[in-house]
């Protein structure tokens, strides 16, 4: 029995576990994978897997083109799973729910689209130094377009957010466009959003969340928080790559212009020029990942089943006990805040030990980790580290995994010496 055990986890784990046939494997020979890289993609349960190769080998045709009941039944599996996307982060509509490839597509689709027709010289975009390369870097592209201004809400020692400095943004500046990430990918924070998007509205800026480490881990109801854009990945959350979602008010989506040209995206095509289709497909041009889109569905059914509160029930208990036994390790340090602010992810540092020795070392042991930037140069300059190692958590997880790890991480300092 584990200790997430005693500490009555909500979830049965173990039969968890046994949806996802990749986790009971050995990593090297004598040694069974502890896969703690959720946070880079996690892994794909056996009904994900299954709604996938259904449909692929009974059900592919094209979608939204074919008048024959092949096509109807792909069109209607590939719609159906829009619609579960729309209940899981509760929109309004299904026009509201664009797929895209990834958080990445989703954030460059608000940028190139929505940014491009109202962002200009004067204008400022907020984010925060905590974010993502793939929420910075397509602001920063296209303010060399622009030419408008981007604000970085500065990130304190502890790993929060300054929401001092944010609201002094916010007064003192014309913001058109406030983008942050609800949880950190390397600090683990969980940003106090809801508080940020009225401050946001209150001073006449949109908000954006990159939802890419929220979305798989707890509920996000985007009427509750009053969002105007949610980015995230399908792979993050038991879905399968290739697929993402932007979601955003039905308002803003119909009056932005189109991101990208090409088929399904248009009403009508002359030589002269075209009338583009209604929401969502206006933002989807060309043939779709249909077979992914059906993971995902199949995914969000998943995640619905076990219940997103007790998927965070759970990965605090597993995230709780990874800060408590890290800490017991002389010259570790966890980076980020203190385990109620915090969720899926802890990256650390060794005294002694480089971070990617660290990951090799403890994969020599079978455990799965990642060490570099993870796409957060700024941050981690912020910090005046060059690289983190970080393990990170998801619902098939365990404090098993958790004392694997830290038994790896002492094995390791043995090695050196330490
Ligand atoms: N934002 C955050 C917070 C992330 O953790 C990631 C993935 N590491 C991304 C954005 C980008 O996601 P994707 O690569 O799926 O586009």
């Amino acid at each position: 029995m584990t200790k997430t055990d005693q500490l009555t986890s909500p979830l049965d784990i173990q039969a968890i576990r046994a949806d996802f046939p990749v986790l009971n494997q050995e990593a090297h020979p004598g040694k069974p994978l502890v896969f703690l890289d959720s946070a880079a993609s996690s892994q794909k349960p056996r009904q994900v897997v299954d709604a996938m190769s259904t449909y692929l080998l009974h059900d592919h045709a094209n979608v939204h083109r074919g008048i024959y009941a092949l096509s109807e039944r792909a069109t209607d599996a590939y719609e159906a799973a829009r619609e579960k996307v729309r209940v899981f982060i509760n929109a309004r509509s299904r026009r509201e729910i664009i797929y895209t490839r990834n958080t990445t597509e989703s954030v460059n689709l608000v940028a190139g689209s929505w940014g491009r027709a109202n962002l200009g010289p004067g204008d400022v975009v907020v984010l925060s130094e905590m974010e993502h390369h793939s929420n910075i870097v397509p602001w920063q592209l296209l303010a060399e377009e622009r030419g408008f201004t981007i604000r970085y809400i500065p990130v304190t020692d502890e790993g929060l957010l300054d929401l001092a400095a944010y609201e002094t943004f916010l007064q003192q500046e014309p913001v058109k466009l406030v983008s942050v990430m609800h949880v950190s990918n390397v600090l683990g924070t969980v940003n106090p959003v809801a508080g940020m998007i009225r401050q946001a509205h209150a001073a006449g800026a949109l908000f954006m969340i990159d939802g890419a480490q929220s979305v798989p881990h707890l509920a996000v109801d985007v009427q509750a928080l009053d969002v105007d854009f949610l980015a995230f990945s399908g792979h993050k959350m038991a879905g399968p790559t290739g697929i993402g979602v932007l979601y955003g008010k039905r308002v803003l989506l119909e009056a932005m212009p189109p991101y990208m040209g090409g088929g399904d995206m248009i009403r009508r095509v002359t030589l002269e020029k075209s009338e583009w289709n209604d929401l969502p497909y206006k933002f989807e041009a060309g043939t779709p990942a249909i077979a992914e889109a059906i993971g995902l569905g199949a995914a969000v059914d998943y995640l619905g089943t076990l219940g997103m509160d007790n998927i965070l029930a759970h990965e605090q208990i597993v995230v709780e006990y990874a800060m408590e036994r890290l800490s017991e390790i002389p010259g570790l340090k966890v980076l980020g805040p203190g385990p109620d602010r915090r969720n899926g992810v802890t990256a650390f540092v060794m005294q002694d030990l480089h971070a990617h020795d660290t990951a090799q070392l403890l994969d020599m042991e079978g455990v799965a980790v990642r060490a570099g930037h993870h796409c957060a140069m700024p941050l981690h300059q912020r910090y005046c580290l060059p690289a983190t190692t970080r393990a990170s958590y998801y619902v098939y997880n365990t404090t098993a995994d958790v004392d694997a790890l830290v038994e790896a991480i002492y094995n390791a300092r043995k090695l050196f010496g330490i």
